[in-house]
């Protein structure tokens, strides 16, 4: 199967979905500022192309579950178009096994990363900010853990410039 055939049956709305987002934007920014534990932002798959494919070889290849970025993801940070969450074969919420996403790091992380440069990444209660060369550090669990039943990827990649 190719990258280009590949498409998970939410992704197909994706666009009419984040349409509609984008209209009541104001109003949900409202709502989180007043209510900030209001639960996160609708799922959507609106990231920058180069993304999308690098994403769905992620998911393809490496882990063999879903992925999808978020309304204001993460939330305050409205880095939806270069951030991503890896999780398994139900989608979000769908815990992705340790193993998986310790290849799937690997790789990101790896030789790969100066094609896709990321800006950080948070996986199975670490992170990591390669810019910074401090490597791994504990995550401090702020909007979930990464591990366990919240096992995911977190990737937010460089903004090109
Ligand atoms: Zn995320």
């Amino acid at each position: 199967m190719s990258l280009e055939t590949y498409k998970p049956a939410d992704v197909r709305d994706a666009a009419a979905a984040y349409a509609k987002l984008e209209k009541s934007k104001a109003e949900i920014a409202y709502k989180n500022t007043a209510e900030p534990l209001a639960s996160m932002g609708a799922t959507h798959w609106n990231v920058r192309p180069d993304i999308y494919r690098e994403s769905q070889h992620i998911a393809i290849n490496l882990t063999g579950g879903t992925w999808n970025s978020y309304f204001d993801h993460p939330e305050g940070f409205w880095r939806d178009y270069t951030s991503v969450d890896h999780w398994y074969k139900a989608g979000r919420g769908d815990p992705l096994p340790e193993h998986l996403g310790d290849a799937a790091v690997a790789w990101i992380l790896g030789e790969h990363t100066g094609a896709m440069p990321v800006e950080w990444l948070i996986w199975w209660g670490w992170w990591i900010i390669p810019a910074d060369g401090l490597g791994w550090r504990p995550y401090n669990g702020w909007q979930g853990d990464h591990k366990g039943k919240d096992g995911h990827i977190h990737i937010t990649y460089r903004i090109k410039r």
